[in-house]
């Protein structure tokens, strides 16, 4: 409607507009023809002047002759002459004027030839008088035909005046009609002028009304707009929650289903048994994965994913990452290449746990998407900003069409459809990487040509970090020693066994040592079951038969709510968070530090123990027969080195007893103030890890060499 009138108005001006230009231009030439009008007028006016000029010119011409003759003046006769120079011109010039005139053309003429026909008898009279023959002169001017020549002359004159006025009556018509239409044409446009401002203000107005309904509905659509997305957002939220609390709450229950079955596949099996056995536990490992992913998607999609920078050692992350794919690409035959640039830093702020989650689902896609081939994982400084890190993760396998390279970075979508029919998998790895990037200020990208692979990369910013200092021993003050508390110490390894023992022993509890997983849920039922309850276990994580994370599982699915602290020789983000995804309560790193563990068990000691003050010396004296046994250890280590090495076979099985005790040596060396020995038998055992054939001779020699020095 408003527009309709809008368009109607516009209309009305353009009508307005188109009137007043031809009002104006009517305007305009009918001035024109009002000047020319006004100049015939003028022309008339000038016609008669000259007219009346002749006329006195030739009555003085006969005053001035007659005076002569009576008085015989030589003024009146030398005005004559004058009037003999003028009367010619006047003549000539009014003819000239009258050019136009057909009528005055033929009167104007004869009129001329009258005065003249005057000039010349006055001039013969004034001859007469000069001839003394003035009586002769007056005669002839009293002549009756002397007489009719002036009168003719009168005539003559009012005849062609007479033209004259005709035409300045018509003349003068003709301009008042042209001054009555321009008046005509001035009003018009003045009415014009008029209606076209009430035309454009009420164009003005109804613009404006449109504006205000546009607006009102824009108001309208940014209301509705918002309310949407307060819904939207409410029932994401919801969704979020609701898949959190589901996927945590399937999470305990699964936590038993995968402990008592990897229980049951530790003991007396059939074959068959142990083959369903095997099934329950991949099916419920693949269940944990996809509910993890729903986890973490929901916990993004809440804006509840936190991302925890921490110092990372780069190269061992990544390594860590390649020994979980390795066997998996070892088994489809896939050469699987990794390489760390030299200028990256050896630590860097990142989060740990999230770059890892990322990597391996980038790896693990990159195995299962290729069936032949080579997968080539690198890392480095991204050249020319140099201010983040590019992981670049290339594969030689069936690759993405373009088209859907933008959608698989959406959650449950898979590059076609037949992919969940092959490979499996739910779509939400890629969706979680990308905003996992994301939050940590990163991105994910991916270039891929079907049929040739695909090379996904990872960007995330650098900030170097300084490598840690050396731990000391006394880093933290030991706190609340209470009453005797019976602690169940799981740990393989005789040389920390013993340790820890001895420290439980200063700050005056009671342990029980056992070697493994397996040992330690029994200790834990049994002692459960004589109502002697251990008031916490201390749980290693790497151990033969059963390792601690199992085991807590275990436990937790007895609904076992004894207080379960690790003890990692790691003590990265994944790994703790694995320990307390496991259902443990916290971490010590080995070394086991004396003040840190006693801190560990007043946090974790039971509320009702009556609290004694920490003794004021909470460094552990470490008695001759633990250094004695240390030095036992190290000693059979380098042995086992030297032995392998004269061998010159580096075996698997080797390598992997070499990597065992060099993970204990990692382990404990803290403890007799030989951080830095810890610290290089951890790196050797990593590098072991991911070492060729090529390079174990080095590294093994190198184990030799360390210890030798160490003796
Ligand atoms: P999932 O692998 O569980 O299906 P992802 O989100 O990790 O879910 O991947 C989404 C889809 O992207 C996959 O289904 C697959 O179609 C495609 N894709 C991911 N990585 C690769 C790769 N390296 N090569 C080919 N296709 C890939």
């Amino acid at each position: 409607m408003i527009e309709q009138g809008n368009r109607r108005s516009q209309l009305m001006i353009a009508a307005i507009l188109l009137f007043l230009l031809l009002g104006a231009g009517a305007g305009l030439w009918t001035i024109l023809q009002k000047q020319r009008a006004d100049g015939w007028v003028r022309h008339t006016f000038a016609v008669t002047d000259r007219l009346s000029d002749i006329r006195i010119l030739s009555l003085r011409a006969e005053i001035y002759a007659r005076g002569y003759v009576l008085t015989g003046s030589p003024a009146d006769r030398a005005d004559v002459g004058a009037l003999d120079a003028r009367i010619p011109a006047a003549f000539r010039a009014l003819e000239h004027m009258t050019a136009d005139n057909p009528h005055q053309r033929l009167q104007v003429p004869r009129l001329a030839s009258a005065v003249i026909a005057r000039l010349v008898l006055a001039r013969h009279v004034m001859a007469l008088r000069d001839q003394e023959r003035q009586a002769e002169a007056i005669a002839l001017i009293d002549q009756p035909s002397t007489r009719g020549g002036a009168t003719d002359i009168l005539a003559r004159i009012a005849e062609v005046r007479g033209e004259e006025d005709r035409l300045l009556q018509l003349r003068l018509r003709r301009s008042g009609d042209l001054e009555y239409a321009l008046e005509i044409a001035f009003g018009v446009c003045g009415l014009l002028v008029l209606a076209l401002a009430y035309a454009l203000n009420r164009e003005r107005l109804e613009r404006l009304e449109v504006l205000r309904d546009a607006n009102a509905q824009q108001q309208r659509q940014i209301a509705e707009q918002a309310r949407i997305e307060g819904a939207l957002e409410a029932a994401l939220q919801a969704k979020s929650s609701f898949l959190a609390n589901m996927s945590h709450e399937i999470r305990t229950p699964m936590n038993g289903v995968l402990g008592f079955a990897d229980l049951l596949l530790h003991g007396e099996l059939t074959p068959e048994q142990q083959r369903y056995a095997q099934l329950i536990v991949d099916s419920g490992k693949a269940m944990m994965r996809l509910l993890n992913d729903i986890l973490d998607i929901s916990r993004i999609e809440a804006g509840r994913m936190e991302i925890a920078p921490e110092r990372v050692d780069l190269r061992h992350t990544l390594r860590n990452c390649i020994r979980l794919i390795q066997p998996a690409a070892a088994q489809k035959g896939l050469n699987l290449c990794f390489e760390v640039a030299p200028d990256l830093p050896m630590f860097v702020a990142v989060d740990g746990l999230r770059l890892r989650q990322i990597l391996l689902n980038l790896l693990g896609n990159a195995v299962k998407f290729t069936e032949h081939g080579r997968i080539a994982f690198s890392a480095r400084v991204a050249k020319p900003s140099l201010d983040s890190i590019e992981f670049r993760v290339q594969d030689s396998g069936i690759g993405i069409p373009e088209e859907r390279q933008a959608a698989i970075f959406d959650h449950f979508v898979q590059a076609d459809q037949s992919t969940a029919r092959r490979f499996g998998g739910s779509g939400l790895g890629l969706a979680i990487s990308n905003r996992l990037a994301m939050l940590m200020g990163g991105s994910l990208s991916v270039e891929s040509l079907p049929g040739e692979g695909s090379t996904f990369m990872l960007r995330l910013p650098l900030t170097e970090k300084r490598a840690p200092r050396q731990v000391r021993r006394e880093a933290a003050q030991p706190s609340a020693p209470t009453r005797a508390l019976r602690i169940l110490l799981a740990e393989d390894h005789d040389v920390n066994q013993a340790l820890v023992e001895a420290m439980l022993a200063q700050l005056g509890h009671q342990a029980v040592v056992v070697g493994n997983g397996k040992d330690a849920v029994a200790a834990v039922r049994r002692r459960r079951g004589e109502d002697k309850p251990f008031d916490l276990v201390l749980m290693d994580m790497q151990m033969p038969e059963m390792d601690g994370l199992a085991a807590t599982r275990l436990l937790r699915a007895d609904r076992e709510k004894v207080p379960v602290i690790a003890l990692t020789a790691n003590a990265y983000a994944d790994d703790i968070n694995a320990c307390l995804a496991a259902g443990m309560q916290g971490h010590l790193a080995k070394p086991v530090l004396f003040g840190d563990l006693a801190a560990a068990i007043a946090k974790w000691a039971p509320a009702e123990q009556t609290v004694r003050p920490p003794p004021a010396d909470a460094a552990l004296a470490v008695e001759p027969r633990l250094h004695a046994l240390f030095a036992t250890r190290t000693r059979e280590l380098r042995d086992l080195a030297e032995r392998i090495g004269h061998a010159g076979l580096f075996a698997d099985a080797d390598i992997d007893q070499l990597r065992g005790l060099l993970h204990k040596l990692a382990g404990s060396a803290g403890m007799f103030d030989r951080a830095e020995l810890g610290q290089r038998a951890a790196d050797l055992e990593d590098a072991l890890e991911d070492a060729d054939a090529g390079s174990r001779p080095t590294l093994v020699r190198q184990v030799g060499e360390m210890l030798r020095d160490a003796a």
